[in-house]
Formats: structure tokens, C-alpha cells, sequence
């Protein structure tokens, strides 16, 4: 496939790149090259090679959502629907322009086989994983819902690393839960949290830390965690220090920070109609979708450990800090988490997105924390995440500038291809 006289925004956080020509063989960027240049193998669409007009048109990697549960998307459906319902799901993300999906705690078992059936099919997000998540004995989420295949309890450091150690080959990156909140029982012990984090690294996998408190998350930076999940519950909301601090260290470190506005939001949100119509006025639901979502039983629903008032707290707090950790040289990273309240979950990393773009993040920022940024997430840059030679051929083809307007990005009209590992879809 060619795609021809396109401008290309390669998802490190360059300039777009006007009057490209990207050849695709193979499921990767195999040719990135001006326009009409000349060449031993001129792109010319000879030998039935597909030819896409890119004029007027902007090439950029397929987004990531770096975090999300799918396993929540189906508990309330009868077991025999849920592996369907995954399935569609994971088709649906293309539809949002999202190529790549990851878990953040989900059964090994579960994602294997959804991870399969995405790749025979040809037509879902690919889809990487952390299997279940290491929390505290009878911590978060096993408080919750109980459903053992998706945590993993470590007690002393010895039973942290005897576990890590029999799922690091299975897995894809480490999830762990790290959260001191007051009410959510004990939390994994610091000595536990460095074994995990020790063992993951010596395999090469990256370990993504789940935080509340600003003490989790300095500890957890101190530990080596890889990337911080969730934004923290501010010591003194109206106090912008505790941010400016935290910014400094993620920086100092290079630490990701995965802040899921969208949860925040969310959680604090759900229940109030004007929220609905918010999301309507934004793009993001339909006022048909926006019934359906005011009819889920978990409209409205206190969501257990995250009490709505916290939540929002947490929320206008992450949302007036965020530009402080952009200006910090934060590497900051798209994901959600839940979709509770959402239409679809790709809709979930599409309102994150433009939630940044609310707070004030530069376009150019947002598009990398949505693609090369994720990718390095989880270890994965160098293979996939960028519109760059040798990398997987995900890509979203739009046809307004995503670096002019967030819209651009969001409204489904602009898409006018999607490409997952070199396969239009
Ligand atoms: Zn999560």
C-alpha cells in the first residue's frame, strides 16, 4: 500500500511533515520519503499495490488507550456473552481510530484468547497486557469484586518475587497496585513493591504503578516504577505545590504519569444529566447513547473506594495542575481506565484527549501521549506507536490537521482511514 502526498505527524512530537509518500509492505512503514523523489523504486502503484490520495489528508500513528480494564466492559453480561462482547469491543476501538489497546488487569487466559481472535479476524485493536494485577492481601480490587484470575495477593517480599517470577514470561508489562488511601486496607509493603519492580526489569518489562495518595506516588517513583496510573488525591486542593513538587521529581526521574482524567471525571459526575449533555455538546456521545448511559444500572451508582465528591476533587485539581506537568517536561500519557459513563469504550480515551486539550496541553503533546508515548509505556517504541521506517503500520488517516484543532482528532467525520498493522480496515 502508498499512500501518497500526505502530511505525516510521526507521534514523536515533531512538526507534521507536508507532501510525504508512506509505503506500507509487510504490516509496516516500509518507505517514508518527500514526495516525488527520486528514487530506485519510485512509489508509483504499479504491481496492484493499493494507492491512497493522501492530498489535504494528515498520517499519524493509531492512538493508544495505555489503560483500560476490558474485563469490566462485560461482568454484568451471562458468561457465555462476555468473550463475544470483548471481541466486538475490541473492533469497535478501531472505529475510534484506537489501534492499540492495554489492559491494565484482566486473566491471562482471557486476554490470550482475545488477543488470538483479534489477530485471526484481521479487524481489532491489538491488544497488550499485564494479566493480573499484584495487590495486598485481600486488597483492591479483590475488595470489590472478589474475581481471583485478576490479582494477584503478595503478602512478604519473598512471595512478591516467587509470583512475579511465574507470570513475567506470560505478560506483556507488570501492573501494581500501590495504594495507601485511608478505608482501602493495607497497602503492598515498599520492600514488596521494589522486589516486583526489581524482577520485572531484570526480564526487560516495564511495571505500571497504581497510586492515590502524593506518599504512594513519590515511593513508588523512589521504588523505580515506569509509569504512574491516576492522578493523586491533593493534599490541599487549592494548594498547587504538592503538584510543582511531584512534577519536579516525575521529570527528574523520567517517570511516565498517566494522571485518567476521564475517571475523575466520571466517578465524580455520574448521576448528573448535565454531564450527558455535555458529552453530547463535545462530540463525544449521541443524545441516543446519552439515554442509553442515564438507563445503566451504575448511572448514578456510588462506585466503592471512590466517593463522587473525592473524586471530582481529585479531578478540577489534576485538570488545573496538568499544563504545570507538561511545562516540568513531564511525559505525560493518554489512558482512562473506565468507561462507566462512556457511549463506547474508545469514547473514553477520545474524552481524555480532549480533556488535555481543556487543561491546555499543546495539540503536538497530545497526539505523542496518545501514540509514541504509550508505545513507551510499555516498552514498545521501538516496534510500534510511530509513523517511522520498521514500525508496525498503525495508522489514522484524517483529513483536517489534528494539530489545529482537537476536533480534528475526536469527530468521526475527519477519519477517512484507519490502518492496523498494514491492513486498511
Ligand atoms: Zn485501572
Amino acid at each position: 500500500m502508498i499512500i501518497k502526498n500526505v502530511t505525516v505527524i510521526d507521534g514523536t512530537g515533531g512538526a507534521g511533515l507536508p507532501a510525504m509518500d508512506v509505503r506500507i509492505a509487510d504490516g509496516r512503514f516500509e518507505d517514508i520519503r518527500p514526495s516525488g523523489a527520486d528514487t530506485a523504486r519510485a512509489p508509483s502503484g504499479d504491481d496492484g499495490e493499493v494507492v491512497l490520495d493522501g492530498r489535504g489528508g494528515y498520517l499519524l500513528p493509531g492512538l493508544w488507550e495505555s489503560h483500560t480494564h476490558l474485563t469490566g466492559f462485560a461482568m454484568s453480561l451471562p458468561e457465555a456473552e462476555r468473550l463475544p462482547h470483548l471481541q466486538r469491543a475490541m473492533s469497535g476501538y478501531l472505529d475510534s481510530g484506537i489501534t492499540s489497546v492495554c489492559d491494565l488487569g484482566g486473566s491471562v487466559t482471557q486476554s490470550r484468547t482475545i488477543r488470538e481472535a483479534g489477530r485471526a479476524g484481521g479487524t481489532a485493536a491489538s491488544l497488550f497486557f499485564a494479566g493480573p494485577v499484584f495487590t495486598s492481601v485481600q486488597g483492591w480490587p479483590l475488595s470489590f469484586h472478589g474475581e481471583r484470575s485478576m490479582a494477584v495477593e503478595v503478602g512478604d517480599v519473598d512471595e512478591a518475587h516467587r509470583q512475579v517470577e511465574k507470570l513475567l514470561d506470560q505478560v506483556d508489562f507488570v501492573k501494581c497496585i500501590f495504594d495507601g488511601k485511608p478505608g482501602g486496607g493495607e497497602r503492598v509493603t515498599l520492600a514488596a513493591l521494589e522486589a516486583i519492580i526489581q524482577a520485572a526489569h531484570g526480564a526487560g518489562k516495564k511495571v505500571l504503578v497504581h497510586v492515590a495518595t502524593g506518599t504512594d506516588l513519590r515511593e513508588a517513583v523512589a521504588a523505580g516504577a515506569d509509569c504512574i496510573e491516576h492522578s493523586f488525591v491533593p493534599e490541599d486542593p487549592t494548594d498547587a505545590s504538592e503538584a510543582e513538587q511531584i512534577a519536579a521529581l516525575l521529570a527528574a526521574t523520567g517517570t511516565l504519569y498517566c494522571p485518567t482524567l476521564v475517571t475523575w471525571e466520571q466517578l465524580g459526575r455520574s448521576g448528573d444529566p448535565a454531564y450527558l449533555d455535555e458529552l453530547v455538546a463535545a462530540g463525544i456521545s449521541s443524545a441516543e447513547d446519552a439515554a442509553a448511559i442515564a438507563a445503566r444500572p451504575s448511572w448514578g451508582m456510588p462506585f466503592p473506594h471512590h466517593p463522587a465528591d473525592e473524586s471530582q476533587t481529585r479531578f478540577d485539581y489534576a485538570m488545573r495542575t496538568l499544563p504545570l506537568f507538561h511545562e516540568a517536561g513531564v511525559k505525560l500519557v493518554a489512558g482512562s481506565d473506565i468507561a462507566i459513563g462512556m457511549p463506547t469504550p474508545g469514547s473514553a480515551l477520545l474524552r481524555e484527549l480532549q480533556l488535555f486539550a481543556k487543561a491546555g496541553l499543546p495539540l503536538s503533546e497530545i497526539i505523542t501521549t496518545a501514540t509514541g508515548r504509550a508505545a513507551e509505556k510499555i516498552g514498545k517504541r521501538d516496534v510500534v506507536g510511530t509513523v517511522t521506517v520498521g514500525a508496525v503500520a498503525d495508522a489514522l488517516l484524517l483529513d483536517a490537521d489534528p494539530l489545529a484543532d482537537i476536533s480534528h482528532l475526536i469527530d468521526p467525520r475527519r477519519r477517512r482511514a484507519v490502518i492496523s498493522s498494514g491492513r486498511l480496515i
